[in-house]
């Protein structure tokens, strides 16, 4: 019997719309053995999540996506495993959490300005209970009021970094990311490199040397923001640096209306090494 394997999904939590119960609930209904719960710099949902996991039958990994940054361009790095606790990757994260909230002043000005009156309270409203507050939210701000239909249509016309309504914010270093991933006893995986116009900047040569040189353990392979060719370059790249090969949904809920939950699956030989190279770490499994 082969497992069903999803190590990458959201929650409300960050940006996802599903709590945490929700989204292990739905992950049962269709039929996935096995999950990691990823959030946006934060493991606040995991304790609900595998709480709901050993209830419901589904193994639920401890996970998270961190916002890193490589020469200015946004990158997002994977962390399966990790000690939630671990004190430098908490003070790191709680960093990136503040520059997120931090930036919602200059959002609400910004939207003003471009005729979209909004408040600060308004983007927290939206944001519900969320610790990792994202341009998501702004963007479901911007829905509530009226202005825009959809998350995407906001992202499109006003949140994009090439548009607008874009506002920066604070980042880790991706080589500092790693670092302090493995320092939890996790291991790091680059979600999606090649999404959204990342392939400039994740190029073949820069993987190559984070794994040399940083020990990178894996890349995303199978991801709805990688066409068929990215697949198949990633897959060899992958394969010729010994990296682990994943695939995931990258789900949000409702929030992203292309990544249906287990749309996209990590095989059971990727997941054995993910969980063996933990284990050498002593990392959480
Ligand atoms: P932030 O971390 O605040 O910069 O927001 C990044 C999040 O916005 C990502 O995790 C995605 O969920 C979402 N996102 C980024 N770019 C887009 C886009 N072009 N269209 C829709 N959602 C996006
Ligand atoms: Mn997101
Ligand atoms: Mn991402
Ligand atoms: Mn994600």
């Amino acid at each position: 019997m082969t497992m069903r394997i999803d190590l990458h999904t959201h929650s409300v939590v960050s940006d996802g719309t599903d709590t945490p119960t929700r989204l292990v609930l739905k992950a049962m209904e269709v039929g996935l053995d096995v999950i990691a719960l990823t959030d946006h710099d934060t493991f606040d949902g995991i304790p609900e999540a595998i709480e709901a996991g050993k209830r419901i039958g589904v193994k639920v990994m401890c996970g998270i996506e961190m916002s890193t940054q490589l020469d200015g361009h946004s990158v997002h790095l994977l962390g399966y495993g990790c000690d939630p606790f671990h004190r430098p990757l908490v003070q790191e994260l709680a960093k990136i959490r503040v520059a997120r909230t931090g930036r919602l002043k200059a959002f609400a000005e910004r939207m003003t300005e471009l005729d979209m009156p909004l408040g600060v309270d308004d983007i927290i409203a939206a944001a519900g209970a969320s610790p990792s507050i994202g341009r998501p939210h702004v963007a479901d701000a911007l829905v509530a009021k009226g202005y825009v239909e959809h998350r995407d249509e906001a992202f499109d016309k006003w949140l994009r970094e090439d548009r607008p309504g874009y506002v920066p914010r604070y980042a880790c270093e991706l080589s500092a990311a790693i670092d302090l991933i493995h320092e939890a006893k996790g291991i790091a995986i680059l979600a999606h490199p090649w999404g959204r116009g990342n392939e400039s900047v994740l190029t073949a040569e820069v993987i190559e040397r984070l794994t040399t040189e940083k020990g990178l353990d894996g890349i995303e392979v199978n991801h709805p923001d990688h066409d068929e060719r990215a697949r198949e370059l990633l897959f060899a790249l992958g394969g010729r640096l010994g990296l682990i090969r994943t695939g995931s949904s990258d789900y949000h809920g409702l929030g992203k209306r292309n990544n249906p939950l287990g749309g996209e699956n990590t095989r059971d030989t990727a997941y054995r090494e993910m969980l063996r190279r933990i284990r050498l770490r002593g990392g959480i499994v």
